[in-house]
């Protein structure tokens, strides 16, 4: 968590985009050549995407690297060039999270998550995830996916002014962070998969490394197992059969390809370094204690929770969804400042207020209520001083639920303090280094000699090689490095 966001984005993207639906248009495609009904025109597109991408980056969060994002954002670029809608103002950006992912906004936003980067082998593979991104945008699959949940969602009155954190408690969602969550078609997921090989092939990367994509995306989903499937999966369905859909795709494409871009080797030797898998400087849990080195500061959630620690803010939601506790850092210079301004918010009444220190550190304290058509919350919300910045601490549950969440709700604030421990304090990341094999090796004896921090089949997974295969000399090697 670094970042605070305010509680009334929600409504006024909300009504940006009810009046974005009075204007409805038919127009053919020039990716797919289709007629289109949209509801909004190209200019109100990118300002859609444009409002969702500012959300992602604050919640989500760029990978500080300047170097690897202008060389995603050159990359993109080539590609888009290569596209029916070459003057978008189309922006790539690595997003510092370790899920396996891409994902496209309307207007031409482009992302990729680190943890996708780790997993690619070459950069015609990374040109086929993006190619395929800026297929949905070209073919405008989000603006249309976008219309159709926006009416959804209209029509059972789920827009609120709640932003999406209390919006758990209330049982709402923002259509912002839905963006994020759109599900595609398999016709839509087939068409972006034709338009991206479409561009990396004109592009003059090679068409045949597109299907090694979706080995990758079907091996990731076997080594989470039941898990958590990453995002591209869970919105981009059955590696497996687009695999073998694209490898006929690939073989019907007339011309020979035996010159076309891979360029294994230079992609490789850019993630020499990359974090590798969550960042634990970025907050970790141990059982219910959360500790975040960077920010130096600790907190005990309730024993059993949900927990969630996001970009800007940490969470943990009760078993019944009734109540919420959450950490987030704001933008006040005071504690009374910081309470001024959560209680500008409308529907929000203000009850007691009082000073009192949580573990040395000065905090002012507030009960409040929150009314809505929707929804009664009772909460209570401390601002505290800590490293020369103010932190909300908020606790919040249904008004029936109150009584009984009282007690946790508020020991979890109180539990707030320093984080001194200096193993904690140390703790790093571990990182994807770069090897070149001297001689012919197999994994296995890779692993043996360069051993890694992760299992054997992760190891083979992002190298895209199984244990025993033989690897030549010269060969690139990914291994992942623990904390020293
Ligand atoms: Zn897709």
């Amino acid at each position: 968590m670094a970042h605070h966001r305010s509680l009334g984005r929600g409504l006024a993207a909300s009504v940006a985009l009810s009046a974005l639906l009075l204007n409805v248009s038919c127009s053919v495609n020039p990716a797919t050549g289709q007629q289109q009904l949209a509801f909004y025109n190209e200019e109100e597109e990118i300002q859609l995407g444009r409002e969702s991408d500012e959300e992602i980056v604050a919640s989500v969060g760029l990978y500080d690297d300047p170097e690897l994002q202008a060389y995603v954002e050159g990359l993109g670029k080539k590609l888009a060039a290569e596209s029916e809608r070459p003057n978008l103002p189309w922006s790539f950006k690595v997003l510092d999270d370790p899920a396996v992912n891409a994902f496209a906004l309307p207007g031409g936003y482009i992302y990729v998550t680190r943890g996708l980067l780790t997993h690619m082998g070459s950069e015609a593979e990374l040109s086929g995830v993006i190619g395929h991104e800026i297929g949905h945008v070209t073919a405008r699959h989000g603006v249309n996916q976008a219309s159709k949940q926006m009416l959804a969602m209209l029509g059972v009155g789920l827009i609120s002014v709640l932003d999406e954190d209390l919006g758990t408690v209330a049982g709402v969602a923002s259509l912002g962070l839905g963006l994020l969550f759109l599900k595609y078609s398999r016709d839509d997921e087939r068409q972006a998969d034709d338009l991206g090989l479409r561009y990396m092939t004109r592009s003059g990367f090679d068409p045949r490394e597109m299907p090694g994509v979706f080995t990758v995306l079907q091996g990731v989903a076997e080594v989470e197992g039941g898990g958590r499937l990453p995002g591209w999966l869970s919105t981009h369905p059955d590696p497996g059969a687009r695999h073998d859909r694209i490898q006929k795709e690939v073989a019907a494409l007339p011309g020979d390809f035996t010159t076309a871009t891979v360029n294994r080797d230079g992609y490789l030797r850019r993630l020499d370094g990359l974090v590798f898998g969550e960042n634990p400087r970025e907050g970790y849990f141990e059982g219910n204690a959360f500790l975040h080195p960077d920010l130096r500061f600790r907190v005990d959630f309730p024993e059993g929770w949900e927990t969630s620690n996001e970009k800007a803010s940490v969470s943990a939601t009760a078993p019944g969804e009734d109540a919420l506790v959450q950490v987030s850092l704001t933008q006040a210079g005071t504690p009374e400042e910081a309470a001024d301004e959560f209680f500008n918010e409308e529907g929000l009444s203000q009850g007691d207020r009082w000073s009192k220190g949580i573990h040395g550190l000065p905090a002012s304290w507030n009960r409040f209520d929150y009314r809505d058509e929707d929804s009664a919350l009772s909460g209570t919300v401390a601002f505290v001083r800590h490293n020369g910045q103010v932190y909300q601490l908020l606790a919040v549950a249904s008004e029936e639920a109150w009584d009984r969440q009282q007690r946790d709700l508020e020991r979890a604030l109180s539990s707030f303090s320093r984080l001194e421990d200096p193993k904690a304090l140390n703790v790093q990341p571990r990182h994807l280094r770069l090897v070149q094999l001297p001689g012919e090796m197999t994994l296995q004896g890779f692993q043996e000699k360069h051993p890694s921090d992760i299992p054997m089949q992760l190891l083979a997974l992002i190298n895209g090689a199984r244990p025993e295969d033989r690897l030549p000399a010269g060969t690139l090697v990914k291994r992942v490095t623990g904390a020293r």
